[in-house]
């Protein structure tokens, strides 16, 4: 293991409790068991799944699921594993972009950025629950303008970093999110720091060629949008 990964594991909490037995695939069905359609079609989309996209777990998903978890784990050594919250974030992810994600924080790392995946997908439920916040009568600020299905953590490809103080607190904003974009962006990534509109300078995901509508409906759909690597 390179030297900066291990720094960078030893600044994060052990792994422990992330389920009973640490494995991606039942961390995977617990954060997806409410949406199993939506679990079908993270699986399809990392070309797993060939069975009807009917929100029925039945032994196609189970093998899918099953496959999904041994290629997660095949993911995780290459870069070291990190805190909880990052793991969780991560097991989200389709595979490509977790592979992406945990190489991410070991490039931005050597400058002492303590940086951890604080959001990964959110299926549609979520996304929806985010968005009547501060809306509707419910209190507090608006934080997002996506409803379900009009966010790019919609679909397995996006992910927030958050970056940390060495004693663990969170810094929401500073030239930190700068510095780790310019050390840790590759090719295959977009950063939301450079998007002209909706500046989100904590956002990475995965290089589309489709707009939101397309990739939406490429994943609902079950047709591939991730390109290869
Ligand atoms: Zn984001």
């Amino acid at each position: 293991m390179p030297a900066d990964t291990r720094e960078h594991a030893a600044i994060q909490a052990p792994l422990s409790g992330l389920n009973h037995n640490g494995k991606c695939h039942e961390l995977c069905i617990v954060l997806f068991s409410d949406d199993v359609l939506f679990f079908q079609r993270i699986l399809r989309a990392d070309g797993l799944y060939e069975g009807n996209l009917d929100g029925q777990w039945g032994p196609k998903t189970e093998r899918a699921a099953k496959e999904f978890e041994k290629l997660a784990e095949e993911i995780r050594p290459r870069a070291g594993t990190f805190d909880i919250r990052s793991e969780r974030s991560l097991s989200t992810l389709c595979l490509k972009a977790q592979n992406e994600a945990r190489l991410f924080p070991c490039r931005v790392v050597g400058d002492g950025l303590n940086v951890r995946i604080i959001s990964g997908t959110r299926i549609y439920a979520e996304q929806n629950a985010l968005y009547k916040k501060g809306r509707f009568g419910n209190r507090g600020p608006v934080v997002t303008n996506a409803r379900g299905g009009f966010s790019n953590h919609n679909f397995g490809i996006a992910r927030d970093i958050g970056i940390f103080t060495p004693s663990g607190g969170y810094k929401a904003d500073g030239p930190e999110y700068e510095k780790a974009a310019q050390k840790g962006l590759s090719p295959e990534i977009e950063w939301g720091g450079n998007w002209k509109k909706l500046v989100d300078k904590s956002h990475y995901q995965l290089r589309q060629h489709f707009q939101i509508a397309e990739l939406r409906a490429r994943f609902e759909e079950g047709n591939p949008f991730i390109l290869p690597a």
